[in-house]
Parts: structure tokens; sequence; C-alpha cells
């Protein structure tokens, strides 16, 4: 592997020193070194302590060969900031001392350096512990850029695994973990949960005279109109099944549900879906079943879903195309 286009910072106050390690790496052919006399002209180059922007024009390092004893600010006390630094986090150290047994290159390492070479320089020495910081580093870099990938595979997986494919929004498991935690937390807040089931009408026979096609275009339809009628970030519309769809409204009483059904309703009706086998309209049409629940402490969510469908099994009885909640006196 060849590293000599690695960008490589030397920190060191003495000007022979910083001169010689330049040479030597120039000389086995790293052609992008450059020289800070101490920690503030580090940080100068590197862009450390500037606002965002400027920091992200400044040079990206590979490698950092760092003096331990420096006037003002020591090697030590850089370390620790450059550690600390998200623009530097990353970028490998190499400490440079002329005491093998200082204490301070113990703790240099406990900041996070990863080696040393010895002054006076030698130069096998360097390039070799030069090339195997940048030969970590070149590792360390794979892995964080494979575990990004992971984590953005992932990601997708996982929305793929709570989304309906047909129609893009949420699927039946995530309508179940979204209700189940809804639930629960508006039992600890005594908070009520609204939920509204509707189904359309007479699918089966839109189905059999259009065909699969038509019948998938008309479930996306319908679920693109159910998005968009929902205005709170907390709402979830959810297909919960075949030609079944449920609306969450936490915190909202079933006014606020029978609202949303309103809005739904009078969309698809905008839509203007022809349905020529429908015995109650010429096009598609929805049947809702809204109820509301404030959970105390032994109810179980079931019991929610169950009185939802049953006003929606009612809203179908009495003829479809209907708003049903029994909470509701007057609709
Ligand atoms: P009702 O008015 O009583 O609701 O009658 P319906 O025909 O709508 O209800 P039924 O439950 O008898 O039929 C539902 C139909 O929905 C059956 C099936 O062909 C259709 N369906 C379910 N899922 C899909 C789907 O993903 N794509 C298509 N195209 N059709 C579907
Ligand atoms: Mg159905
Ligand atoms: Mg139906």
């Amino acid at each position: 592997m060849n590293f000599t286009h690695k960008k490589i910072l030397i920190i060191d106050d003495s000007a022979d020193s910083r001169t010689l390690t330049g040479h030597i790496l120039r000389q086995e052919g790293y052609c992008n070194i450059l020289e800070a006399d101490s920690a503030q002209e580090a940080f100068d180059i590197i862009g450390l302590d500037k606002s965002f922007d400027e920091a992200d024009l400044a040079p990206f390092l590979d490698l950092i060969l760092l003096d331990i004893v420096m006037p003002e600010m020591d090697g030590i006390e850089t370390c620790i900031k450059l550690k600390a630094s998200p623009q530097t986090a990353d970028v490998p150290i190499i400490m440079v001392t002329a005491d093998t047994q200082d204490a301070s290159l113990q703790r240099a390492f406990d900041r996070g350096a990863v080696d040393y070479v010895t002054k006076p320089i030698n130069r096998v020495e360097l390039c070799a512990r030069v090339k195997s910081a940048l030969l970590l580093k070149e590792e360390m870099d794979r892995r964080m850029e494979l575990a990004k990938d992971l984590a953005k595979a992932n990601k997708i997986l996982q929305r793929t695994a709570l989304t309906d494919g047909l129609t893009g929004i949420a699927n039946r498991r995530y309508f179940d973990e979204f209700l189940d935690n809804e639930w629960r937390r508006c039992r600890r807040e005594q908070l009520p949960v609204t939920l509204c089931l509707m189904d359309i009408d007479f699918f089966k026979a839109y189905n059999d005279a259009y065909g699969h096609l038509k019948g998938d275009e008309c479930l996306k339809k319908v679920a693109a109109i159910l998005a968009a009628s929902v205005k709170r970030p907390g709402d979830l519309v959810a297909r919960y099944g075949g030609e079944e769809f449920a609306i969450v409204l936490s915190e909202t009483p079933e006014a606020g549900g029978c609202a949303v059904a309103k809005r739904v309703m009078k969309e698809v009706a905008a839509r203007n879906i022809i349905h020529e086998q429908s015995t109650i309209s010429d096009r598609i049409t929805l049947s809702f079943g809204v109820a509301m629940l404030t959970p105390k402490a032994a109810t179980p969510v079931n019991d929610l879903i169950a009185q939802a469908d049953r006003a929606l099994y009612e809203a179908k009885k009495m003829g479809r195309n209907r708003i049903s909640c029994p909470g509701l006196k007057k609709i």
C-alpha cells in the first residue's frame, strides 16, 4: 500500500528536529508534509477553535508527529486537545520524545497517542512507525466506513419492515407497535386515544370489474388521501389489512376522529374513482368506525380496536359510505 500522498503534520518547537523529520519523510516519498513550531500554530493550520465552516476548509490530516517537550503548551496537553476535537479525534498521533522513561509518555498513551519515536530521530525507526500508524489509520477508516454502511442498510431494512410495500404508509406491524406504545403512554398520562378504522366499500367487486392492478392503484390513492388528512406529527396512518386502513389519534377526542374521517370521505369523493359495480354510489366510497378510550389500568388495547371494529361493522350495516361513532350522539 502506498501512503506517500498522506498528509502528515509535524509539531515541534525545535527547527532542527522539524527540518530533519520532514527531510527524512520527504526522502521516503511523502509529499504532503506540514510543519508547526507550536501547538497554537498547529491548531491554526488544522482550523481548531474556528467556526465549523472554516474548519471544513482546513486540511484533512492522516497523521500527527508531536514533540512532548515544548514551551507554552506541551505535547501532552496538545494531544489532549487534539483528541478532544472532532476534527482531529481520529487522527493518529505519534509522540516524539528524548526520554522513553518519561512518565508523561504514559500519559500521552492514556490520552490516545498510538506510538512514539525517540530523539534524536532515527530514519529507520521513524519511517517504520509512520508507516504502521498510517496502516492502522487506513484499517480504522475502512472499518468505520463499513460500520456506517451497515448502519445505513439497517435503517433501510427497518424502514422496509415497517412500511407497506404497496402504499408506502405504515404497515400492520408498525401500527400494532405504535398503538401499543401510545396506549401505554396515554394510560400513564390519562389521555384519550382515538382510533378510526375504515374499509373501502365493495372493493372485491371493484377488483373483479377493473382488475387487480386498478385495485392496487385505488388503494394507493386512498392511502395518499389518508396520509394527507392528518395534521399532527403524532398521528399515525396505517394499512390495517387488505382494503382496510387505520388512523391513530392520540390525545384526541372522538370528535377529532370524526372530523378526520369526514375530511377523508370528502377527499375520496372529490377524487371521483369510478366504481360502477357499487350498489350505493357510482364511485369509490369508504365506511368508517371511530372509537375513543382513555385507558384504565387494566384496559387492554384490544378493547379500543374491538370498539372501532364494531363501529365500522355498524357503518356497513347501516348502508356503507358513512361514519359510525357510537360515542357521539350526532355526527
Ligand atoms: P364491503 O363493502 O363489505 O367492505 O365489501 P368488500 O368487497 O370491500 O370486502 P371483502 O372483504 O369481501 O373484500 C375485500 C377485497 O379487497 C378482497 C380483495 O380482492 C381486495 N384486496 C385486498 N387486498 C388487496 C390488495 O392488496 N390489492 C387489491 N387489488 N385488492 C385487494
Ligand atoms: Mg374488508
Ligand atoms: Mg371492503
